[in-house]
């Protein structure tokens, strides 16, 4: 290690910033932010500092930094863009003992400052020793985007109880096991979510053993299949989940990103090869959570758009196992954005519609009337394998032959392919290019402006 990592204590201390531009305001900010008595040195203030000033928060000497005026403050930060003065500033502190920093110069440096991932209390540094510091501000970037916004709010939380708990489990292992427990379960998902119902929670929990060992089913969207499109928060709970239930939509390269240990069970579920009935779907979660497991209910596209995601959770609501539904990005938004197919521009369409091309009892079931109306795009779900049926009932329900349609398979991920084409040739089109499920068809106007907008997987000009 080249430095060595500590957490200051700065309230109410005196620190002494040396420079009065917009680098100097960010370390401001940062000071300010640590509860910091601040004292600029600098002839000239941006606006900012300039009203924190004038409203008397931070102390200003509108002068060139001179080495009698350094005082005995806790730390320096020499942030000019002149480099006689930061050393000058460099000197003088270290004659001092006092510690200085030289933004973005560790040689003048006697200690750096590290990029922060903030949740206060839990603060995040990284450094990369000073040598390579945009490596540093990626793996924040990185962090900032797997820890919750709410992680502050538990860790406040957290401590709050930590007497408590202590008092309650006098082993360091079982408290251990509790605070564990606890930290990667729904209550501590709830208090994240900022629901103020966790003390009532914490003091069940604290009373009974066999709850804090109850399960939980996470109900998560995994979106259309690129893992770049997964939320924040499905990331995380599929990276603690205990076991994991998918089907059929959910791509390989998503499943790659579930906890490595985390049990996986294949649910089936692609229309033609149910492996496991819903019923049997739903009482196996029942029974993983009532086994005190995290269970992840890992779904394509959105959960509760033809996901069946209501019918899954009514079991666990009736069975009083608390359970977490994060929505995902559905396969029609999905497809529509990778093939360049806006399903509302203004110009063409002002309504879109999502429906199922699943047939029931060998019809469709579908609202033609309400699907042929002008100035409306209509994203057909499952409609594949029946596609010939679907195109002929969209003519004849009154659209014309040549309404532009598209169908995308595997959209959004490396595997995509697009056709384009009429309502009168997309059938013949889909089975001469051998396209499978999954698939989504697109009628509409808007069917038009793929042809300009389609970026994804595009070859270069020319190629
Ligand atoms: N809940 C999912 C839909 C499940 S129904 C969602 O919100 O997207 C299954 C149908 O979704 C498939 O038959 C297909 O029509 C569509 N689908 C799902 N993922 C897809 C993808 N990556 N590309 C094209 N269609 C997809």
């Amino acid at each position: 290690m080249d430095y060595f990592p500590i957490f200051m204590k700065l309230q109410d201390q005196a620190c002494l910033l040396v420079g009065g531009g917009e680098v100097a305001l960010r370390k401001a900010r940062l000071l300010r932010s640590a509860g910091a008595r601040l004292r600029i040195i600098a002839p000239e203030l941006t606006p900012e500092l300039a009203a924190w000033v004038a409203a008397g928060e931070v102390e200003h000497i509108a002068a060139a930094f001179r080495p009698e005026m350094l005082g005995h403050p806790q730390l320096v930060i020499a942030a000019t863009n002149a480099r006689e003065v930061n050393q000058q500033v460099t000197d003088a502190a270290k004659a001092a003992g006092i510690p200085v920093n030289v933004v973005d110069d560790p040689e003048l440096s006697s200690f750096i400052t590290p990029a922060i991932i903030d949740r206060s209390p839990m603060v995040i540094a990284v450094s990369t020793g000073g040598k390579v510091p945009v490596l540093a501000r990626l793996m924040r970037a990185r962090l900032e985007s797997l820890i919750p916004a709410g992680y502050g709010a538990l860790a406040r939380f957290a401590g709050d109880w930590r007497e408590r708990v202590k008092a309650r489990f006098s082993q360091v292992d079982e408290r251990r096991a509790f605070w564990e427990a606890v930290l990667q379960g729904p209550l501590a998902e709830a208090v994240m979510a900022g629901s103020d119902g966790g003390d009532v929670e914490m003091d069940a929990l604290l009373a009974s053993n066999a709850r804090w060992h109850a399960g939980c089913v996470y109900l998560v969207g995994a979106g259309p299949g690129n893992p770049d499109l997964l939320t924040f928060r499905a990331l995380r709970l599929m990276q603690q989940a205990d076991v994991v239930l998918y089907d059929k939509l959910v791509a390989p390269e998503l499943l790659e990103l579930v906890r490595r240990d985390a049990e996986r069970i294949y649910v089936g579920k692609a229309r033609a090869d149910h492996t496991l009935p819903q019923d049997d779907i739903n009482s196996l979660m029942v029974s993983l959570a009532k086994a005190g497991r995290r269970v992840l209910r890992l779904k394509g596209g959105d959960p509760f758009t033809f996901g069946r995601g209501g019918e899954e959770i009514d079991t666990l609501a009736a069975e009083g196992i608390p359970f977490e539904v994060v929505p995902g990005i559905t396969s029609a938004s999905g497809a529509a954005a990778y093939a360049g197919i806006p399903l509302t521009h203004r110009d063409y369409a002002q309504s879109v519609v999502f429906v199922t091309g699943h047939m029931k009892d060998g019809s469709f079931n579908l609202d033609w009337p309400a699907l042929t109306r002008p100035q409306q795009t209509v994203v057909v779900y499952m409609g594949l394998s029946h596609i010939q049926g679907l195109c002929d009932g969209f003519i004849l329900h009154g659209k014309a032959a040549d309404t532009p349609a598209a169908i995308v398979e595997q959209a959004t991920t490396v595997r995509q392919r697009t056709l384009t084409g009429t309502l009168a040739d997309l059938p013949a089109l889909a089975q001469a290019h051998g396209i499978a499920s999954p698939a989504l068809i697109i009628v509409g106007e808007v069917v038009r402006l793929s042809d300009r907008l389609a970026w994804y997987r595009r070859k270069p000009a020319g190629g």
